[in-house]
């Protein structure tokens, strides 16, 4: 497959708001590479493609390069035909406005091989689970819950997930539906700017952190978390990780790696 080839077509945009979509992406003639729940893709276009109009201007001539950029998957690899990413806008950024201003059947560059190591592979299976993510962070576990559950009897799973208005929520009917089905499943969505909703936001307010501090999920777990039994996951916003991540150790849980297990598992976006 050649480097540059435009080797995959839109084959669903889901839009949100202006800087924030659901889109599938369908390989055009080849098979996907299985890959486990977490892991992402590489997307690309040429900075000859046009940028959507609510963009930043960008300063220079295009020169016919390839952007390409990581997005974690959220459709579960039971799906053979397509991956689905959730994706926001970067005003300035220099491949999101040419993502925004793609339509179905639109074609892109899908890198052929999915990588990562934000799975629940290193997470012994009577472990709790939280996993924690700002705005398009979600996006791994919606791709492990629709694919893991039902988990083992037992295992209990929170996903805790903060954005700045209701609109934002992506996958909120999908996790409250699975959340009533299964009731080892918590979904807690959070948004900081309730003040902007155009009728009251009945939910969570305020920034995902605080979940952790103001005993919302021991409320609905009936016992605090603690490094004994529960790996807790981390993604989106780097602010947020590493918020999350001192009020962790502070509580005992242990950062992982691959030559050093611990509890808590992180993925930056930037
Ligand atoms: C493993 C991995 C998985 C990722 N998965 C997703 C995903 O599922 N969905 C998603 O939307 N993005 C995801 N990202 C981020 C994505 O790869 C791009 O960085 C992002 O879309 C911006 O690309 P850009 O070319 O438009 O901006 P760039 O030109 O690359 O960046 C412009 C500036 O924006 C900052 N920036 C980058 N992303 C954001 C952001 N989301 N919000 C605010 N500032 C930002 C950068 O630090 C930089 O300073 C992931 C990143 C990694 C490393």
């Amino acid at each position: 497959m050649a480097n540059m080839e435009l080797n995959a077509v839109v084959t669903r945009k889901l839009v949100l708001s202006p800087e924030l979509f659901v889109i599938r992406v369908a390989p055009k003639g080849w098979e996907l590479p299985d890959f486990v729940p977490g892991q992402f893709a590489v997307i690309g276009l040429p900075d000859t493609s046009p940028r959507v109009e609510i963009s930043d201007p960008e300063v220079g001539e295009p020169s016919g390069k390839m952007i390409r950029r990581a997005y974690s998957i959220a459709s579960s690899p039971l799906v053979r035909d397509h991956l689905e990413f959730y994706v926001s806008m970067v005003a300035e950024g220099v491949l999101t406005p040419r993502l925004f201003a793609l339509d179905i059947g639109d074609s892109l560059w899908l890198g052929p091989k999915i990588t990562g190591h934000f799975t629940l592979e290193s997470v012994p299976e009577d472990q709790n689970v939280i996993l924690v993510g700002t705005g398009t962070g979600v996006a791994p576990y919606i791709s492990m819950v629709r694919t893991h559950l039902p988990w083992k009897k037992g295992r209990k799973m929170a996903i805790l997930h903060g954005a700045r208005q209701s609109w934002d929520l992506a996958y909120l009917e999908e996790m409250t539906s699975m959340q009533r089905v299964y009731d080892d499943l918590i979904y807690l969505p959070q948004i900081s700017r309730h003040q902007n909703e155009h009728v009251p936001w009945p939910g969570l307010t305020g920034h995902v952190q605080n979940l952790w501090t103001n005993g919302a999920l021991k409320a609905a777990w009936g016992e605090q978390p603690s490094p004994n039994n529960t790996h807790v996951f981390l993604c989106g916003n780097p602010a947020m990780c590493n918020d999350m991540k001192t009020l962790l150790e502070a509580d005992g849980f242990v950062e992982h790696s691959r030559k050093s297990p611990g509890q808590i598992h992180v993925e930056l976006y930037w």
